[in-house]
């Protein structure tokens, strides 16, 4: 057991929870999105919880990812989203992983590895309708298609796209995007072919456009109860499923006038209470948090003042506060009668909560509550 006072705790149950009201609202398989460390939560834990929770596959961004979940001893289907090199192939193949196929080019190359191997490759298509990232455009997928039909090595299961809008409820791009995949979609009933698993909708997806749901979702951020966006609609019921809290290490007096911290960029108008706690950018708790985050200490929202350091930051408590060393901190989730979301924290240090998420390292250690006892 780590003594370290920082810790991000994860809410087992709330996981559980948030995959269950997802499938009551979709009614279609689940495909768990565990890139990142799972957001942040621990990707090998979070694999085993929702695997025995009912996900029909995983998504990674990459192929070491995917091997993680395969050492660890996940036994589901895992599709590993990103572009791949040819140099990779012949280990996911080995490895039984789900390859994203995003040009004709890289078939080829998966079904030269998987006939070297004497293997068959299971394969999704990925199809460009308007992200611009990896995948076939769709206005120009057709020979795409009949080459992955055609395949001896391969075995066609998906075939995917990506929406590049969907966080946004207003945004007319969703529906082109869809209609641009369905036309893609379409060629497969053109030349007879089965249709695959066809996938399209994140986070924002499922939250906002029921029409992109299709065959299976692939749900990242909200699996851990969060929007993906500040205006997405809560049409889910999520929780969030991590906290991150600490404890205070050190208290005094800072005198009217004198600075606190690197830069000298905060002093106090009057004499006041500063509160050290040990978790900074170092931790992946952004710099930019400097003079404009807030914690709650004894349930009460106090500023963080001046620049938050690698290893720890400064915290005023006002000319009256009070608390006591091992006080705990909440940085991220409840205390009291308030909460403090990754929402608030992402706001705070001007980005999003995805890259608030993924930016805590291994640094801090996770603790995990709920679900069953043993692992
Ligand atoms: C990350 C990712 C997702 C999940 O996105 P969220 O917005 O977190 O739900 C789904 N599909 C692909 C291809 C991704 O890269």
């Amino acid at each position: 057991m780590s003594q370290r006072p920082t810790r991000i705790v994860v809410d087992l149950d709330a996981l559980s929870h948030n995959l269950q009201v997802i499938h009551a609202h979709v009614q279609v398989p689940v495909m768990a999105i565990v890139k990142a460390n799972a957001y942040g939560h621990g990707l090998v834990r979070v694999a085993h919880h929702l695997q025995a929770q009912g996900v029909t596959q995983f998504g990674v961004a990459f192929a070491e990812e995917a091997l993680t979940l395969r050492r660890a001893g996940i036994s589901l289907p895992i599709l590993v989203l990103g572009g791949i090199l040819g140099r990779q192939v012949g280990q996911l193949i080995q490895h039984d992983l789900e390859i994203t196929v995003s040009s004709l080019d890289k078939l080829r190359k998966v079904e030269a590895a998987a006939e070297r191997l004497q293997r068959k490759a299971v394969i999704h298509l990925k199809i460009d309708t308007g992200m611009e990232r990896i995948g076939v455009h769709s206005y120009s997928c057709a020979a795409f298609i009949e080459a992955a039909v055609a395949s001896t090595w391969c075995v066609l299961k998906g075939v995917y796209s990506h929406l590049a809008c969907a966080d946004d409820p207003h945004s007319p791009k969703t529906a082109q995007q869809l209609e641009r995949f369905l036309q893609a979609c379409a060629h497969f009933e053109r030349i007879g072919a089965p249709m695959p698993i066809r996938h399209l909708a994140n986070s924002g997806g499922v939250l906002h456009f029921p029409e992109t749901w299709l065959d299976m979702v692939r749900p990242g951020i909200m699996l851990y109860g969060v929007l993906p966006d500040p205006a997405a609609y809560r049409s889910v019921d999520i929780r969030p499923a991590l906290s991150l809290l600490s404890q205070v290490v050190y208290f005094k007096v800072v005198k009217a006038g004198s600075s606190v911290s690197y830069g000298a960029t905060w002093a106090p108008a009057q004499d006041t209470h500063v509160v050290t706690v040990p978790i900074g950018y170092g931790d992946g708790y952004p710099r930019a948090l400097s003079n404009r985050g807030q914690v709650l200490i004894r349930g009460q929202l106090h500023p963080i003042v001046g620049r938050l350091c690698m290893d720890q930051f400064m915290v005023d408590l006002g000319p009256h506060g009070s608390a006591y060393v091992e006080d705990d901190v909440v940085l991220i989730g409840p205390q009291g009668e308030q909460i403090l979301t990754v929402e608030d924290v992402a706001a705070w240090a001007d980005t999003i909560g995805y890259e608030i998420l993924t930016r805590f390292n291994e640094r801090i250690p996770r603790e995990y509550v709920g679900g069953p006892n043993i692992r």
